[in-house]
């Protein structure tokens, strides 16, 4: 994907800078990188932390992948409800990786804290929002299993999601008080100056072009040199390209889009007043939240369609209008989107792909406590760990069937549900 939809609103909000610098000359390190996100970045500052030399190589800017572009909402947990972890995962590595990825928001906003990232935090929780009567019964599951395990959720009834959301669109609501929303980009470099901090490099424009296992290690080469490592994660996620073949086939591409409308001020203070992030039960969700400057973001799978003031902007006009029928028309500023890595199971992987080279990978949309806790496991393991204390189980690469057909299939039904929901 090319083009202006690519660079999204937190690119340019994000008080954070630009990290990174051109590779000048070829390098020898401990741990070679792949990926300028979360997990390679996470990666990168807890390997530096440990006393391992690291260096990120990322084929654009840091952010340039779903890190940077986002909903920003720090989620605990995966898309699956705990039970159903359990059941695909198996019932001891499925309890572990809930309980690990249930701290996860903890874990993202003690490094913010810790490294006073400037990413507009806000710890209020996030609300997974019902569409439907049978989306609410699936969220009393949800929080019914969560309470089970001692989480802070809480089931909202319909009139308490309104009071919160500001619409009276929903069935009810599920707030879990452990999430809370950011800039993503504001994030993402933030991680980026932290590991640098800590003695990582990170070079931007450097595209890994091969990977070539030699003895001791490997070597990686980009356009402006060489890199030699003894171990090497790639953190490309959805945006993986064909550096290592069958890689990009394990998972299907979809893409969700955002639409940014300007600063609204105090047209907005009864819309979303305690600040936290929405997403719906819907089964082509959407998302809403206010970020900072009280602009709204709303988004939903699928691309950004007709460009500036095209069909997404519609889109967006005609679900405002339903959520918030007193708000009035408002103006749009900035329309973006980006790639989600889908599994077929809904889980992420761990994949050993050789001795010494690893990818976290297959995040399902809910990456940002996720990608920074794999990012750590990763470093603790590289930095002579057990594979037996990863968040889940490692595996091999599987092959997702019809991966390319399933991957055009979704995308026609968002543009088609983009289309007659603007009407
Ligand atoms: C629109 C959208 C909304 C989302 N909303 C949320 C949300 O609200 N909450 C949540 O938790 N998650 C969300 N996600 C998911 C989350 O953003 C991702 O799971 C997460 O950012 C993945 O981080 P990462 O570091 O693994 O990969 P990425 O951030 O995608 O980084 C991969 C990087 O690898 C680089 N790269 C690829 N190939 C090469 C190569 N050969 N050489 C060098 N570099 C290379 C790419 O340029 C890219 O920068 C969303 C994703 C999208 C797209």
């Amino acid at each position: 994907m090319q083009g202006s939809s690519t660079v999204s609103l937190w690119d340019e909000t994000s008080e954070e800078v630009c990290q990174g610098a051109s590779m000048k000359a070829d390098v020898t390190t401990d741990l070679a990188i792949v990926g300028g996100g979360y997990t390679g970045l996470s990666t990168a500052l807890h390997a530096a932390e440990k006393g391992l030399d690291a260096c990120v190589l990322e084929a654009h800017q840091i952010g340039y992948g779903g890190s940077g572009r986002n909903v920003g909402l720090v989620n605990a947990g995966l898309w699956l409800p705990p039970q159903d972890v359990r059941a695909k995962l198996g019932g001891e590595p499925g309890a572990r990786l809930v309980d690990i990825l249930g701290d996860g928001p903890n874990c993202v906003m003690s490094l913010i804290e810790r490294y006073q990232i400037r990413c507009e935090l806000t710890r209020s929780g996030t609300i997974h929002a019902a569409h439907s009567q049978s989306g609410f019964k699936d969220l009393a599951r949800r929080a019914e299993e969560w309470t089970r395990l001692g989480a802070p959720v809480r089931l909202l009834s319909r009139d308490e999601t309104a009071e919160k959301i500001g619409s009276s669109a929903f069935h009810g609501g599920l707030l879990d008080a452990r999430a809370g929303t950011i800039n993503p980009m504001g994030y993402v470099r933030g991680l980026a100056r932290a590991a640098q901090a800590a003695g990582a490099r990170i070079h931007t424009g450097a595209a890994v072009t091969r990977l070539e296992k030699q003895a001791g290690g490997w070597l990686l080469e980009t356009g402006a040199g060489v890199v030699r490592a003894k171990s090497v994660v790639l953190a490309t996620n959805a945006y993986s390209d064909d550096l290592w073949p069958g890689l990009k086939s394990s998972f299907v591409p979809i893409h969700y889009f955002q639409v940014a409308t300007v600063p609204l001020g105090a047209r907005v203070q009864d819309i979303l007043p305690e600040r936290q992030g929405i997403w719906d039960t819907g089964k082509i969700m959407f998302s809403l939240r206010r970020d900072a400057a009280d602009r709204l973001i709303i988004g939903s799978m699928g691309s950004v369609v007709g460009g500036e003031k095209g069909l997404s902007e519609r889109w967006a006009a005609r679900q405002l209008k339903r959520l918030f029928p007193d708000l009035g028309p408002v103006e749009f500023e900035k329309s973006w989107h980006g790639q989600i890595a889908m599994t077929g199971d809904h889980l992420p992987r761990i994949h050993r792909l050789d001795e010494g080279l690893y990818t976290p990978i297959g995040y399902n949309g809910r990456g940002i406590a996720p990608g920074t806790v794999f990012g750590k496991a990763m470093a603790e393991l590289l930095a002579g760990g057990s594979e037996a204390d990863l968040p889940m189980p490692v595996t091999g690469v599987r092959t997702e069937a019809a991966r390319g057909l399933k991957a055009g299939f979704y995308q026609a039904a968002f543009a088609a549900n983009q289309m007659l929901k603007s009407l």
